[in-house]
């Protein structure tokens, strides 16, 4: 399960991004995890929903998007659209593809608040 470890990470960001920028809520978070990241969407919502509890991220709401993967086929030289790692190019059947798009996972959005809860020091 790395998603619980992707979960882990993206939490660090957050809470680092909190610290530095003095931010103490988060409404939403938004996510970018390409069809070709590797990452299992539902288990990665699951893994950070059970790990908010008492964050900033708590009662945030969570937005996954999914890019679909893309990949350049050096036989056709085209960028084609394809849906995993393992696909073969749709124009010529080949498998000379490199992924260049929906490889990602990263944070897109972070709608943060400020609200007076801790002291100002
Ligand atoms: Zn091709």
């Amino acid at each position: 399960m790395h998603e619980l470890s992707l979960a882990g990470g993206i939490l660090r960001v957050v809470e680092d991004a909190a610290e530095r920028e003095r931010f103490t809520r988060v409404s939403l978070l938004r996510l970018e995890a390409g069809a070709l990241s590797g990452v299992d969407v539902h288990a990665l919502r699951f893994a950070l929903e059970s790990m908010v509890h008492d964050t900033c991220l708590q009662g945030a709401r969570i937005e996954i998007d999914e890019p679909p993967g893309q990949a350049w086929c050096m036989k056709c030289a085209l960028s084609v659209p394809i849906v995993s790692r393992t696909d073969a190019c749709p124009h010529c059947g080949g498998y000379q593809l490199q992924p260049t798009g929906g490889t990602e996972l990263r944070v897109t959005e972070l709608l943060v608040h400020d609200d007076p809860v801790a002291p100002a020091t």
